[in-house]
Order: C-alpha cells, then sequence, then structure tokens
C-alpha cells in the first residue's frame, strides 16, 4: 500500500469512529482493526502492530474515562503517540553546519537511489544557502560518474569524478581535499552500490570511510523492500558507521511503513524521504509532522517549511502577520487557492496545507478539487470587500449568500458549502494564533511548536 493509501484507510477508520453516535468496546475495535489491517498491508511487523494495538487499548481505557472526557480526541491521540512511538528511532543525526566543510558519504545498495539521492540531497542544502559538492567515488559501475555529472550539471552544483582512475579511495580522496580547499561546506562522496554478501565491495566502502573521515555517512534504501529494511541497515551498520537512513521510493511502493518503522528498529534516524525521480521531489524527514500528514492532522511543520514555494515572497510576511493575529478571512483562503492553482503539479503542494489535504483535496482526486476550488473562488468573485474581510461569522446572511450565488450563476447551497469549508480552514489555521512571527531561520523552532 502505497503511504499516502496507508494515511487515508486509518483517516477513514478514525472518521467512521468519529460519525458513531456512542463510542463502545465494539467501535474502538473496528477502529483498531480497520488501522491494523491498512499497517500490515503496508508490510509493518506484526509483532510491532499488536503491540500498537495493546498499547492502545491500555491507554484508553474506555471504563475508567469519566463522562465528559473527550474520547475521540483520546483515541486519536494515543494511535497518533503510537505511530509516533513506532517510527520514532529515538536519536537525531548530525547535521552539517554552513561555513564549515562537512563530509557526507552516501552507501547502499546498488539501485536504491543513491546517486540520485545524493543530488537531491546537495540540491535541498544548496538552496538552503550551503554549498555544495558532489564526489563520485562509485567505480564499479559503468556510467555512474556520467549521471552524477549530468544530475549536478543540471543543479549547477560542482563535481569531481574520473573516467580512467579505477580507485576509489584516490578519487574521493582527490575529490575532499579539492572541495575543502574551494571552501565548499558540504562534501557529498557518492561510493559503489553492494550488497551485503559483497565481502570485497563492503571492505571498499570501509576504506573510503577511513580515508575521508565522514562527519556522517547516510545509508540510502529502497522502500519497496519493507521489513527487510532492518537486516539491511544493521549489515551496513556493522561495517561503516551509518548516521543516518534516506528511504527512497516512498512515492509508489506498498511497503513504505514497514521499511520506516524497519529503520526505526535499528536505531536510525531517518532524515529524508525520496518521494519521485525529480530532484525536488524529497521530503525532510520528521516523525510528528509525518505522522500528522499521514493521519490528515496537517502538517505545520511541511507548511511552514514550503511555505516560501507556495506563498510568492511579498506576500508572505502579511499572510504571517494575518495569522498569528488569527484573522484568516475569506480573503486569505481566496489568495491560497489563487497560489495553490498557480503551482501546476497540485497533489503534492495540497497536502502541505494544513487542512487542505485530506477533506477538500482527497489524493487521487486532484482534478476533481481543482474545479471545486475554482468554483469556489468564481462564488468569492461575487463578494464584497467587507464580506471578504470580515471576520464576523453572522455577517453571510440569507440575503447576502442569494446575491453571490445569482452573481456568480450558482445555488445558494453552493454558496453555504463554500462558507463551510472556510469555517472549517479557519478553525484550523486559527492555530496560527497568538504565534511569534518567525524571522528567517526561526522556521522550524516555530513548527516544533505547533506539533507539539
Ligand atoms: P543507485 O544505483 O543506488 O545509484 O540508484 P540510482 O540513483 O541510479 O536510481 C535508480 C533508479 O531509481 C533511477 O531510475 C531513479 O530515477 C529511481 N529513483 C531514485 N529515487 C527515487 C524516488 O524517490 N522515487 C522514484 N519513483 N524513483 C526513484
Amino acid at each position: 500500500m502505497v503511504l499516502a493509501e496507508l494515511g487515508g484507510s486509518i483517516s477513514r477508520a478514525l472518521q467512521q469512529m468519529s460519525n458513531a453516535t456512542i463510542i463502545d468496546e465494539k467501535v474502538l475495535n473496528d477502529c483498531l482493526n480497520e488501522i491494523t489491517r491498512a499497517l500490515l498491508q503496508s508490510d509493518v511487523q506484526f509483532k510491532l502492530v499488536r503491540e500498537m494495538q495493546t498499547n492502545i487499548k491500555k491507554i484508553v481505557n474506555l471504563d475508567d474515562l469519566a463522562a465528559g472526557h473527550n474520547k475521540r480526541k483520546i483515541i486519536q491521540q494515543a494511535i497518533f503517540n503510537e505511530l509516533c512511538k513506532m517510527l520514532d528511532p529515538g536519536k537525531p543525526s548530525f547535521t552539517p553546519k554552513k561555513g564549515k566543510p562537512s563530509v557526507v558519504m552516501f552507501v547502499g545498495l546498488q539501485g536504491s537511489g543513491k546517486t540520485t539521492t545524493c543530488t537531491k540531497y546537495a540540491y535541498y542544502h544548496q538552496k538552503k544557502g550551503w554549498k555544495p559538492a558532489l564526489v563520485c567515488a562509485d567505480t564499479f559501475r559503468a556510467g555512474a560518474f556520467d549521471q552524477l555529472k549530468q544530475n549536478a550539471t543540471k543543479a549547477k552544483i560542482p563535481f569531481y569524478g574520473s573516467y580512467m582512475e579505477s580507485d576509489p579511495v584516490k578519487i574521493a580522496v582527490e575529490g575532499v581535499e579539492r572541495f575543502k580547499k574551494e571552501n565548499c561546506d558540504l562534501i557529498i562522496v557518492d561510493t559503489s552500490g553492494r550488497h551485503k554478501q559483497e565481502v570485497a565491495l563492503f571492505e571498499e566502502m570501509r576504506q573510503v570511510s577511513e580515508a575521508t573521515k565522514p562527519d556522517l555517512v547516510i545509508f540510502v534504501m529502497d522502500s519497496s523492500i519493507g521489513q527487510a529494511a532492518f537486516d539491511q541497515a544493521q549489515a551496513f551498520k556493522q561495517s561503516v558507521a551509518v548516521g543516518a537512513v534516506i528511504v527512497t521510493k516512498m512515492d509508489g511502493h506498498a511497503k513504505g511503513g514497514g521499511a520506516l518503522s524497519a529503520v526505526a528498529a535499528t536505531k536510525s534516524p531517518v532524515i529524508f524521504i525520496g518521494t519521485g525521480e525529480h530532484m525536488d521531489e524529497f521530503e525532510v524527514f520528521d516523525v510528528k509532522p509525518f505522522v500528522s500528514r499521514l493521519l490528515g492532522m496537517g502538517d505545520w511543520s511541511g507548511f511552514m517549511d514550503k511555505i516560501h514555494d507556495i506563498v510568492p515572497m511579498d506576500q508572505q510576511p502579511e499572510l504571517l502577520q494575518k495569522l498569528s493575529e488569527g484573522n484568516f478571512t475569506l480573503r486569505i483562503m481566496y489568495e491560497q487557492f489563487h497560489n495553490i492553482l498557480k503551482m501546476g503539479p497540485i497533489g503534492q503542494v495540497f497536502s502541505m496545507l494544513p487542512g487542505f489535504s485530506s477533506e477538500l483535496m482527497p489524493k487521487g482526486q486532484e482534478k476533481e478539487s481543482q474545479a471545486k476550488i475554482k468554483r469556489y473562488m468564481t462564488m468569492m468573485d461575487s463578494m464584497t470587500d467587507e464580506e471578504l474581510d470580515s471576520m464576523n461569522p453572522k455577517l453571510m446572511n440569507e440575503s447576502r449568500m442569494m446575491r453571490i450565488g445569482r452573481g456568480s450563476g450558482r445555488q445558494v447551497r453552493e454558496v453555504v458549502e463554500m462558507l463551510e469549508e472556510y469555517k472549517r480552514l479557519a478553525k484550523i489555521w486559527s492555530k496560527m494564533k497568538g504565534l511569534k512571527i518567525p524571522k528567517k531561520g526561526e522556521m522550524s523552532a516555530l513548527s516544533r511548536n505547533m506539533n507539539a
């Protein structure tokens, strides 16, 4: 099951539970069984899933919950916590610092997406102000250097490699020295892909590591191997000091959930996930926001990270200011719809905006969602400035709704639907109220608070 589907199944199970009039043992069991099924389909280890189920039941003791407690919320929170626990290795990874040379070595099985991921990693950091460089120490696979060269050129990242030299250690050392002299602060060494049975190649990997003394060794792994990720990650960890993992191909494979939880079980932090073949289909992996997004709870940290991409530069300070004052007006909704429609492959962006993902824009229905947004925008075109900027929920009386419907050639019930959508989003976005407006570099601190 692709992760988006896993998220969808879990959200549906939670939604069904929310729809029940009373929450008793049966409703809870049905919900948990549904979630269990979804996790097993994603190749999460049976033992983990069962443990999770037991823990949730222990936490959510229906009899003990005093009347008035919000049981649904408690159950949802318990599921959220358990999923986070399952994916959290409990150990942070080394992060390179700007202006100080760091060497990061990439290792992994052949075909795992290592070379592609090296460039994605370099490109990601380049966009954030680092000065990265790529070294191709893969002398084993014909064409490896060409591939890296091509990717690096496209991303305008300096690279080093050789068609003639067959000693990967020599190339790696030369490349690292050269880029240190050129004041690059993130020197990325790509090594040959290997399999855990290939003793000679493992020895070679150890030698490259010894010679270049990397600050961080990243193990790249294809998510399609599911639970088998555990053995592979352990084998690599025994040979070199793996400090972080990147899981690739999370976009198309059924076993993503299994791979992620298996890696967590080896106590290695997953720092990024690959979500496509393109350079920017690469996401920071942070357990809490990831699970929030999986459960359709909205990913504030992803939003804060992506706000630069989604919202035009000149609108950003004003938007954040308004949101921090708790003013999510219809005009803001209109502007965000406008930004989203301008952005191209909308599915990816949708899931980044809290509240915009699961209900307004279900996965796989991008076209319908786009049409719906356009319809809403046409109705909003018939609104007055007062209506667009008002924070007074009583302002939108029947006669105003009728006028908007007439003006946009829509039924009143469609206007009501649009206003309901606005209310739903306003409720979610009201969480931004009272927050300090982040200065550059403070984004992640803010998002951590929001996800806490
Ligand atoms: P390497 O042998 O480990 O260096 O693997 P490559 O970087 O050559 O990648 C192998 C294949 O996987 C290529 O076709 C890549 O385009 C593809 N690939 C890499 N990462 C991803 C990803 O996150 N999603 C998808 N769908 N394909 C990927």
